[in-house]
Formats: structure tokens, sequence, C-alpha cells
């Protein structure tokens, strides 16, 4: 057994015993009903915010939603409350989804200053709707009841609490380590690569900020039936601060940061209630004050938080959240999965026509043709800033042309969204590698086979992918083993070297079963065998009836491997065809070989 395991079961004995531990005051049990209900709106911050790279100040205003949307349905109409929380978690989600669509485009620092926004503005909306109860809120809310028996004191409440907490945690888990998992994980450091294998990073925000939202919710749910009574006060700006800062004290890069952090921060908020006031002799909310200082330092000193804290003590290095303490999928016996058919050999399958790229003054791509055809190894060559890589992206989709046209297998691909193209079959690798380092080998490899799965957010919550996702993985595998990366397949990708970084993104773009591979400089960094081997590799996948269109300035390994050759210089074509030809081509050597030969 597992250390994170024993831990893991002695944290759940010791608040599962806490109501029945003779002599434990009430008012603990209180405490720990608050922590747990915390805990949940903290965990779907870990998730937004860790996770998925999205700061929310406004995440309170969601277990308002939930509150009152219980709240009102209890009183005023006499609702059963779990009928009342199935309504609050769907109202919860589509508020969510709404607040989503408008803000989850700002990027940088506006989207923190939307939550803001929203925080503040919703807070004002429960103050104001007569159907809230504007400021005074809402009273005589009934207690949950279960099989007829209310739940009207902190004890009863107590473990209901703590189940929705248990149950957060193993949906949220799942969701992470699972296809729709990997997307979010590469929110927050590799989106545009996310993307480039068909990713619809949009979508994947939106997916983690409803389901943070829900557990908001969820959270808001509890709090109207075991507090009896909700106001405004609850859901304002201040508290959604302290719900980032318990995701924050804990660390944001494990899910067990939430209860760390809830627990924290509502004991310490408890103490400071007390304290305060008597130094500054009068009431007011002053634990505000230390709350937001702190929250500014561990954000400048402890990014991790406690856990992280802890784990680095320990030796760990940043933690990936998927990994505590998971139990691998079994991929030895997995159905592979379906391949494209190949286009016979020597059919064209890319063929730019005077492409055009202009960054304001400079024509970094002038007016380039080439093609590439089934089967075939096209190297495009040129010194540095000829423009190739800008080629590759104008290729890809990632930019868009200033003029020209870009067929693949036939029809035109210029002007279609990136993941459009990936899903066509052209796989790629970037001269700048984005691997996301806080994820295993293993699974940024399998984010490549993205467009090969289908399983959604439901199947990932309740383990109803296992059989596509062991698939996945297999193919992963297999491609790692293939380049020869067999021994680094659960190691983080921050922890491998440059040349080694290049070989797993060849990985993930044959994952994505292509038609053809882009590589930008993949033997930069290896050493002489490294090359030797992964030259082989390519002619193999050439005979397989791939193609590959090769940007590399190891003039031996592009000679040896290439079927025809395109030489860039300052963004216009100067040569193009057979190595041997281009090797003694005047130009070409003026311009570029010239100096490296
Ligand atoms: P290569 O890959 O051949 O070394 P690039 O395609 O990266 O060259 O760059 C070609 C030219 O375009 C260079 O002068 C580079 O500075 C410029 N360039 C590339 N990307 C951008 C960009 N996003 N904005 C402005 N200029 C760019
Ligand atoms: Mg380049």
């Amino acid at each position: 057994m597992g250390r994170s395991r024993i831990l893991l079961i002695v944290a759940v004995a010791l608040i599962a015993a806490l109501p029945v531990i003779p002599g434990v005051p009430a008012f603990w049990i209180a405490l720990g009903n608050y922590i747990g209900m915390a805990t949940l709106v903290a965990l779907g911050l870990v998730v937004l915010t860790g996770v998925g790279g999205m700061t929310s100040f406004g995440q309170a205003a969601f277990v308002g939603f939930g509150a009152y949307t219980t709240a009102i349905l209890s009183t005023a109409y006499g609702v059963s409350p779990w009928i009342g929380l199935v309504v609050a978690l769907a109202v919860t989600a589509a508020l969510a989804a709404l607040i989503g669509l408008v803000t989850l485009r700002l990027s940088g620092h506006f989207l923190p200053l939307g939550t803001i926004c929203w925080g503040i503005a919703i807070y004002y909306l429960f103050g104001n709707l007569q159907i809230t109860g504007a400021y005074d809120g809402i009273g005589s809310i009934p207690p949950i009841s279960i099989l007829g028996y209310p739940l009207a004191s902190a004890g009863a409440s107590y473990l209901l609490v703590w189940a929705f907490v248990a149950l957060a945690f193993v949906l949220t888990r799942n969701l992470l380590d699972s296809r729709v998992g990997r997307a979010i994980r590469a929110l927050r450091t590799g989106a545009m690569a996310a993307e480039a294998f068909g990713v619809n990073t949009f979508r994947a925000r939106m997916i983690v900020f409803v389901w943070s939202a829900v557990l908001a919710g969820a959270s808001g749910w509890l709090f109207a039936h075991v507090q009896r009574a909700v106001s405004p006060s609850s859901f304002g700006l201040s508290a959604g601060i302290e719900y980032l800062l318990m995701a924050v004290v804990g660390g944001v890069s494990s899910l067990w940061g939430a209860v760390i952090g809830a627990a924290v921060v509502t004991l310490l908020k408890d103490q400071l209630q007390n304290i305060l006031p008597l130094i500054f002799r009068g009431t007011g909310n002053y634990e505000s004050i230390v709350f937001g200082i702190l929250l500014v330092a561990l954000l400048q000193f402890a990014r991790l938080g406690i856990v992280g804290l802890i784990e680095a003590a320990a030796g760990r290095g940043e933690a990936d959240v998927k990994a505590d303490g998971q139990t691998p999928v079994v991929v030895a016996d997995a159905q592979p999965l379906p391949v494209r058919a190949r286009l016979e050999s020597g059919t064209p399958l890319l063929t730019v026509n005077a492409i055009r790229k202009q960054f304001g003054g400079l024509t970094a791509v002038n007016d380039v043709s080439f093609g590439v055809k089934a089967g075939e190894i096209v190297g495009l060559i040129g010194p540095n800033g000829a423009g190739k890589s800008t080629t590759f992206n104008l290729v890809t989709g990632m930019l868009n042309l200033t003029s020209g046209e870009v067929m693949f297998a036939g029809e035109r691909i210029d002007g279609k969204p990136l993941r459009e193209i990936a899903a066509r079959g052209v796989g790629r690798t970037f001269q700048h590698v984005k691997l996301i380092g806080d994820m295993s080998v293993l699974d940024n490899v399998a984010l490549g086979a993205h467009l090969r799965g289908s399983a959604g957010v439901l199947a990932a919550m309740l383990r109803l992918d296992r059989a596509e996702e062991a698939r996945l993985l297999a193919e992963a595998r297999r491609h790692l083993i293939r380049m020869g990366l067999a021994g680094y397949i659960d190691m983080p990708a921050s922890s491998l070297a440059l040349g080694q970084s290049r070989i797993v993104e060849i990985a993930r773009a044959l994952c994505i079963d292509p038609h053809l591979v882009l590589l930008d400089e993949p033997a930069a960094g290896l050493r002489h065998k490294e090359k030797q081997d992964l030259a082989r590799i390519l002619s193999e996948l050439r005979s397989e009836g791939m193609s590959v269109l090769l940007v590399e300035h190891d003039m031996d390994f592009v000679m040896k491997l290439t079927d025809h050759l395109v030489v860039l210089d300052f963004g216009t074509r100067i040569a193009e065809g057979k190595p041997d030809l281009i090797r003694t081509n005047q130009a070409v050597l003026d311009a570029y070989l010239g100096g490296i030969e």
C-alpha cells in the first residue's frame, strides 16, 4: 500500500470519526460542516485555477445561486430539498454556462477582473431582488430529510456534507484522469498545442468552469439547509476571495489542497474573528484585510501552497494533480485504434500555392509554392529567419495566410481552424517544444490521440470510458516504445532533456494517425546515434505510406533522408529539387549551404 493511500485512509477515518468521538464540542462539528462545504468550492477552484489556469474571485456567486434556488423553492413553494438540489445544480450550471460564454474568452488579467465584476454584480442582485429577500435574505429554510428523518442538528448534517465532499473528489479526479481531463490539464501551459491536436480549448475551459460552479452550487445547497438561512453577505466578493485563498493556501496543484486550505482558512477566520476586534477595538470584517495580504503573499512566495511545501520537503517536484495515488488503466490487451486508409503513394497530399505571410512590414513568407506527395519526405531548409516555421504555421492553420492557398488531399484547408486541419490527419511538432511539463510523458503523447476517442465528461466522471481510455493510452505507449522512450513513459515531461522532448513531440504527432507530419528541427539536440534512430523511424513511416515535411539544419540528416528539398531564403523559395541537385545549386550554396558545410 502506498504512502498516499495510508494517508487517505487516516484522513477519511479522522473526518468520519469526529462526530462520534465522545466529548467533542458541538461547535467543532459545526466548524467541520463549514470546512466540508468550503472544501467543495475550493475543490472547484483548484481545478479551475490550479489545473485550468483560470483565476476566479467570483466563485461565491455560484454558491449563492445554489443556496438561493433551494431556499426559494423550499420556503415559498414547499418543494423538497432534494428536488431543490437538482434544480439548484441545473440553475447554477446554466448561469455558469452563460457567464462563461461571456467571460472565458477574456485573456490574461482580464479574466480575473471579469470574475470580480460579476462577483460584485451578483452580490448586489441578491441584495436587491424581492424574491431573494433583499439584504435580509431568506430564513426558516427547512432541513434536509433522509428517509423521513430531518437532519436538523449540525451532527446530523455532518456526514451528508462530507459524503458530498467525497463524491466530489471522486468525480473530479475521474474527470481529470481521462481524455477530457488531458485537454483540461493542457489549458494552463499548452493550450496552443492542444488545439493543434484537435482539442476545443474553449469548450474545455467551459467544462472546467461549469463543473467548478456546480461544486459551488452544491455547497450552496448544503449551506442553505444546514445554516437554515441565507443572506447576500455570504456570497459577496470577500467570500469569493476567501474561497480563492483556500485553494491557494492548500495548494492549487493538488486536489488535497482543497481540504487543507478550507480547514486552515476556516479555522483561521474563526480565530481572527475573536482576536482582531480586540486589537482594533471595534467590530468589522478585519479578517478580510489579513486574508487579502495572505493571498498576495502566498501567490508571491509559495505558489503551490501547503501541499507544495510538504511535497518539496518530501523531495517531490511539482505535483501532477492526476498522479496522486491513481491506479493506472490497464493497457496491455487494449484493442488497437482504427487507422486511416493511406493514400496511394505518389498522389499529391499537400499543395501550397503562392502562400504569403506578412507581419506588418515584414514579409516572412513570400509567395512560396511547393508540394508533398503521399509517402514522401520533403525537406524545407534555409537559414534562420527564412520563414520555415512560419510556413509550418500557415499550413497547419496556426497562422492565417495573407494570400495564397493550401490544399490537402484535394481540398482547400487554408482559413480552416487549426482543429479542423488536425482532424484531417496533420500532425506536427514545434520548434519551441510545447509539452505540458507537469503531465506525464504518456499523457502528453495521448493528447495527440484526442480526436481518436470520443468519451465525454459524464463517461469520464462515471468511469465508463475505461475501455476507450485503455486504447488511447496503448496507442500512446506504442509510439513511445517505437521512438525508444519506453523508460520515460511515466515521468513528468518536464524531466526530459530537450532532445528527448522533441522525440516525445514526434510520438504525440504520430498519435493523431497523420497522413502528414510536420517536424520542426526534430534532430536538434540529439546525439549521433539518436539521429540515426530517428532517421530510420522516419523512413519506416514513409514506407508505411506516411508523408513528412521536415525542417532541419543537420544537412547530413536531411540529404540522406529526404526525397525532395525546398530551399527558402528571406521568405522566398530560391530552389527546389532532388537533394543531390540542391547540394550543388549555386544560389543555395551562396545563401545557406556554403555557410554550414
Ligand atoms: P525560420 O523558422 O526559418 O527560422 P521563422 O518562420 O520563424 O523563420 O521567421 C521568419 C521571419 O518572420 C523572421 O524574420 C521572424 O522574425 C519573423 N516572424 C516570425 N513569427 C513572427 C511573428 N509572430 N510576428 C512577427 N514576426 C515574426
Ligand atoms: Mg524556425
